[in-house]
């Protein structure tokens, strides 16, 4: 129940125009500032940094650039070649080949075709460069027309790219199916937005239960899926799981968000597990960062602690 309000709690915040503002203005201003916890930067120069130093740590990791709803058509194209962008810098800084993206960037709530022909653009320079595309999955009114995008440029034949679901909605088990059907490759997470009961578990263990039945499912009918989360109890399911059913550790990745439990990012790769970290930049980093907060209350407390020290100093 406490998760439920926290998650409530903070997302009626990550409105607030005055947070907003307050937060941006000392997020990210210094090395040191609270918000580089969990934003590699809001340059990509910044980024492709925080990448390097990401695989010399033997990590696999995917870069994407924080924005989400866009307002009008011309702001969809512009974050498509933004994307365009991100993909040739890639290439040239010689970084992993990995990247994620959000659908209500490229238009999702304006124009659902003019959505899937940005997403095409960036599949088309992305699969030229052997890249591979992760479409993120946003709140449950969302849900719907991102996998039906997703099957469109699939079945027209764009392979390199995958979707993400979450344990926290009933209707999950069902789109596994859909997914597992294409042969395309989920990055299973528990889910980050407040959702409503109608649709949505609301009890951490439900969450948690239907992750553990998901993971199943998708190490044994899946192709090469990703389990996202921090959560050792469903890392050391996974591992057991998987090690049950002689799944070889290369047939499978986990995955954690930048700057979250990085002892734990190390222990995976020591003991030969495929470990990717997502890695979020840009300045439209406030939703973001407002959604790691309701995760874990006890942030704030590095927050505030951060925000007086930078307007002290
Ligand atoms: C690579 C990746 C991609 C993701 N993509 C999506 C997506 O496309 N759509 C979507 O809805 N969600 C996405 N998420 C977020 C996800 O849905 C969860 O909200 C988030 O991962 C927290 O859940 P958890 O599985 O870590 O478990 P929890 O039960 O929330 O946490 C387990 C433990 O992990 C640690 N932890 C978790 N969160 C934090 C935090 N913010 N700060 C510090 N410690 C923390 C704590 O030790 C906590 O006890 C993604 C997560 C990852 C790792």
């Amino acid at each position: 129940m406490l998760d439920t309000v926290s998650k409530s709690f903070f997302h009626a915040l990550a409105a607030s125009g005055t947070l907003k503002s307050l937060a941006s203005r000392y997020g990210m201003r210094r090395s040191t500032s609270f918000a580089r916890r969990f934003i590699a930067g809001e340059t990509l120069d910044e980024a492709v940094t925080a990448c390097r130093e990401i695989q010399t740590r033997g990590l696999l990791l995917t870069l994407d650039q924080l924005g989400e709803s866009v307002t009008s058509l011309d702001e969809a194209a512009a974050a498509t070649r933004n994307y365009l962008g991100i993909v040739e810098r890639i290439i040239a800084a010689g970084i992993e080949r990995n990247v994620s993206l959000k659908l209500t960037q490229l238009g999702l709530d304006l124009d659902r075709a003019a959505t899937v022909d940005n997403l095409r653009r960036i599949l088309d320079v992305a699969q030229r460069g052997d890249f591979f595309v992760r479409i993120d999955m946003e709140n449950s009114p969302y849900v719907d027309a991102t996998l039906d995008a997703f099957e469109t440029v699939w079945k027209l034949g764009y392979h390199n790219v995958g979707v993400v679901l979450q344990s926290c909605l009933h209707r999950s088990a069902q789109d596994l199916e859909r997914v597992n059907a294409l042969g395309a490759r989920v990055r299973l997470v528990k889910g980050a937005y407040k959702e409503p009961r109608a649709v949505a578990y609301q009890h951490k263990h439900e969450v948690d239960e239907a992750f553990a039945r998901l993971m199943q499912t998708l190490l044994t009918a899946g192709r090469y899926p990703a389990l996202a989360t921090h959560d050792v109890r469903m890392i050391d399911a996974t591992k057991a799981f998987a090690a049950e059913r002689g799944i070889p550790q290369d047939a499978y990745e986990f995955q954690m968000l930048y700057g979250i439990r990085r002892d734990l990012q190390a222990a995976l790769v020591e003991a030969g597990y495929r470990m990717r970290v997502y890695v979020p930049f840009g300045t439209e980093w406030f939703p973001y960062f407002m959604r790691r907060l309701g995760e874990r209350p006890a942030n704030v407390g590095f927050v505030l602690k951060g925000i007086l020290t930078d307007r002290g100093a």
